[in-house]
């Protein structure tokens, strides 16, 4: 495995109290559901920093504004210093090719009816690029990824899921994007192929310096990709540290829960841990102070009164807990 790099001084993303906050109507009239909550953190350069922690905890949420494809309702977002947050739709447009976003299911994200051509060629249509030029971009674009030349004028059903998502890769690669963020782009894999589709991205980071906001709730991939990881718990980041840090020597005990429940991930564990119990709060209504404390097993009364803040544990590793 690689050695996990540290923070670069200027990241190439930045991102500051970053909150999305959805309306829903309830019986009471509308409700606030604080899907992300106030999340800070930096991504250097070409590295892979993971979002981990249990489904709907905010992680699609954080990807998706991240690169604007969903509007924030607060913070900032610093793309090589330049404000997401607060652009215009011209401004956002010029800033879409050096941002892309890999989904889970691949369906979902391809014209069934298209041919792999298409599909693969359709950002570098968006953005007036010649129908010569497209032809030999895609033809590369498919090398890049291992799928034979003969792909091209195939359609996604007549691929397997590992090969589906190679394609949508390829397309991700179009535009010669700068950030990459992977939405559990292997979950719906067997794990065979699981492992392919994450070297080829591995490789791909090294040959061409992509940058990787990697989500995920499967902490043995996310232990084989990242350079850094967050565990994101009910909207907030709990701890952050670099791989080799969070899988040794887990600080929060939400991180040490989670480890604790991976058989793989548990060898150099520090003391007895905890299995978590019971279901993760609504963010409709989160628990005061640390919304962890309901879970707890360190939990005094000082978590409900105080929302633990993050604090520095070593270089480049936080925690925000009272106690860990
Ligand atoms: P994760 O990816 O970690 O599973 P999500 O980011 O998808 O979590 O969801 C976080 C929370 O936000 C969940 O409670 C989810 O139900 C809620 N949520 C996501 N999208 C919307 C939306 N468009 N409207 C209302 N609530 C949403
Ligand atoms: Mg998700």
């Amino acid at each position: 495995m690689d050695t996990p790099i540290l923070p670069a001084v200027s990241p190439l993303l930045d991102v500051i109290n970053l909150k999305k906050h959805y309306q829903v109507a309830g019986r009471d009239g509308n409700r606030t559901l604080r899907a992300v909550d106030g999340i800070s953190l930096k991504v250097a350069r070409g590295e892979t920093l993971s979002l981990v922690g249990e489904s709907g905890c905010g992680k699609s949420t954080t990807g998706k504004c991240l690169i604007r494809l969903s509007d924030p309702t607060e913070g900032r977002i610093l793309l090589e210093g330049k404000d997401l947050a607060h652009m215009n739709s011209n401004e956002l447009r010029a800033m879409r090719k050096r941002m892309q976003f890999i989904f889970q299911d691949p369906f979902s994200s391809m014209n069934p009816r298209m041919r792999v051509r298409d599909i693969v060629g359709e950002p570098l249509r968006n953005f007036g690029y010649s129908r010569a030029d497209i032809r030999e971009r895609v033809a590369a674009l498919l090398a890049r990824v291992s799928l034979r030349s003969d792909a091209a004028d195939k359609y996604p059903h007549e691929f397997s899921g590992g090969q589906r998502q190679r394609i949508v890769i390829a397309r991700a690669l179009a535009l010669d994007p700068t950030l990459i963020v992977c939405d559990e782009p292997v979950s719906a894999l067997d794990v065979s192929v699981q492992a392919q589709v994450i070297n080829l991205l591995m490789d791909l980071q090294r040959d061409l310096g992509l940058t990787y906001v990697f989500i995920s709730h499967d902490l043995s991939v996310v232990r084989h990709i990242s350079h850094r990881v967050a565990v994101m718990y009910l909207g907030k980041i709990v701890e952050t540290a670099s791989r080799d840090v969070l899988f040794k020597n887990p600080a929060h005990p939400y991180t040490r829960a989670l480890l604790a429940s991976v058989p793989s991930a548990r060898a150099g564990e520090r003391g007895p841990v905890q299995i978590l119990k019971g279901e993760i709060p609504s963010p409709l209504s989160p628990p005061s102070g640390c919304a962890f404390r309901t879970r707890c097993p360190m939990a005094q009364e000082r978590c409900a009164q105080e929302t633990p803040a993050p604090r520095q544990l070593s270089d480049g590793h936080e925690v925000a807990c009272h106690f860990a």
